[in-house]
């Protein structure tokens, strides 16, 4: 995925996103310009979080498998909701980070 630096205005190719403790749970995921090193913050994540997204790795695995309409439901039924457990985790973070 191509993405433009809002720094240096070029566009390069999106790599593998690093990531950093920012404390012993709140782990940052960010990337970096290849060209300029401007660095773009994307998302943290705790431990929660990360649960949570492993788990919807696992869903959307087995979606790409499944043709079962109702089991297909079912999972999309709970990536929705842990999309939603996630974000409401991203928010507490924040409130963690910012207070
Ligand atoms: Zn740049």
């Amino acid at each position: 995925m191509k993405v433009k630096c809002e720094k240096c205005k070029k566009r390069y190719e999106l790599e593998k996103p690093k990531e950093r403790n920012i404390t012993d749970e709140i782990i940052e995921v960010y990337f970096i310009c290849p060209l300029c090193d401007h660095e773009v913050h994307s998302f943290y994540k705790n431990k929660k979080a990360m649960r949570l997204m492993n788990k919807n790795g696992e869903y959307q695995k087995e979606l790409k498998n499944t043709e079962d309409d109702n089991r297909r439901n079912l999972l999309l039924g709970k990536i929705r909701g842990n999309k939603f457990l996630i974000e409401k985790e991203q928010e507490v973070i924040e409130e963690q980070l910012n207070g």
